[in-house]
């Protein structure tokens, strides 16, 4: 005999057809941390490398040119940001490629296009500025047993710094200076040695700057990416490109489980478990909060316009490729090494303490108009 369900007994297709609750699929990807720090410790290798060179350039230029001759390494370059901001603004006013830093220029545009691919990713695999920071906040980290956070208010005052310094620096070679200006600056016995200016900035460095990167160093212990994330207007200018990216870190709130791992390792204190997309100009593409995620397909980048899922893996992959390819271009067309012959920089060392550069906006002007 058949027997009749109860009627407040629901049917087979029913039940069938009800949202069952979400089963978790484990995130069977592996984390990319290691390949991070293994890109990280690369780039310091060679930041290394390009110092130990200097320094035996700078021992050719203090020896008169007695002692054996050293090429300088046009990698430096990498550490003159504001020359290079202006080498760039000058090459789309005249077309040119100024001759003092062409590797500068060139690494400035790589820093910048990887920037517009992944967000700032230079900061969390590139710099070794971030590393350190890193470093030294997860040193803090394990003495302290905690993340420290600043109170809401006095992180977003003191965020704002950065975004100033850029301003000042934005105006000054946007607005105050033309072309002639810039011609002028960059042709300036100034920063045709603004390297060699900066090895002895370090090299012989005053009590009063001794102190204040003393002081930051001790405050990155304490307040994580204090430098990065207050004070750098590099990091500032790079976290603005970053948001015009085609790609994002989305969260897929159907699979998520709320298991908020994702935000509790995000060094930008970005509450991942809490947006659909990562829109931040602090998101350094460092990928932890992917890594962190259990769940699969659930915190991944994506594609802003089709969101079409960019395996993490292109992250290194593109940025180093993007790299390579700039640098070596600059290479290849005979833009890496600057024209500066080592007679002239011999001749430049005699003088170098006289040296200087405007430092206000009216000194900008008096560029323009000379
Ligand atoms: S949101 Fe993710 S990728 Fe961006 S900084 Fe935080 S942990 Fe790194
Ligand atoms: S790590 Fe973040 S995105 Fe992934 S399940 Fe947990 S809360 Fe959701």
């Amino acid at each position: 005999m058949s027997r009749k369900l109860h009627s407040d007994t629901p049917q087979v297709d029913e039940i069938a057809a009800r949202p069952r609750p979400h089963k978790a699929v484990r995130n069977p990807e592996r984390p990319l941390q290691r390949w991070r720090l293994t890109i990280q410790l690369a780039f310091v290798a060679l930041c290394l490398w390009i110092g130990v060179e200097f320094f035996f350039f700078v021992r050719y230029l203090e020896s008169g040119g007695a002692s054996t001759w050293v090429a300088r390494p046009p990698g430096a370059e990498a550490f003159l940001p504001i020359s290079s901001l202006m080498s760039l603004y000058y090459f789309f006013l005249s077309g040119q490629i100024h001759p003092a830093h062409p590797a500068g220029l060139f690494i400035l545009v790589t820093i910048f296009l990887m920037s517009l691919t992944f967000g700032k990713t230079f900061c969390s695999w590139v710099c070794p500025f971030g590393l350190l920071s890193e470093s030294l906040a997860d040193f803090g980290e394990k003495i302290m047993g905690r993340r420290l956070r600043l109170p809401r208010v006095v992180d977003y005052l003191l965020r704002s710094l950065k975004y100033l310094l850029l301003g000042f620096f934005l105006y000054a070679i946007f607005f105050v200076m033309g072309e002639a200006a810039l011609r002028a600056f960059l042709d300036s016995p100034y920063n045709q040695v603004a390297d060699v200016k900066m090895y002895y900035f370090f090299a012989q460095i005053s009590s009063l700057a001794f102190w204040v990167i003393a002081g930051l160093v001790l405050l990155s212990i304490f307040i994580r990416n204090f430098w990065c994330r207050f004070l750098c207007p590099y990091g500032a200018l790079l976290g603005i490109l970053g948001l015009l990216s085609p790609a994002k870190i989305k969260r897929n709130p159907q699979t998520c489980i709320d298991c908020t791992k994702c935000a509790r390792v995000c060094p930008s204190l970005i509450k991942v478990d809490q947006v659909k997309t990562v829109l931040s100009d602090e998101c350094t593409g460092c990928l932890q909060c992917v890594d962190a995620c259990p769940v699969a397909n659930t915190l991944q980048y994506q594609t802003t316009i089709g969101r079409r899922r960019i395996p993490k893996k292109l992250v290194p992959v593109i940025t180093l490729s993007v790299f390579i390819l700039v640098t070596g271009l600059a290479m290849l067309t005979g833009n890496w090494q600057n024209k500066i012959t080592a007679a002239e920089y011999l001749r430049h060392q005699q003088y170098l303490e006289s040296y200087g550069h405007p430092t206000d906006t009216q000194g900008l002007e008096e560029l323009n108009e000379k």
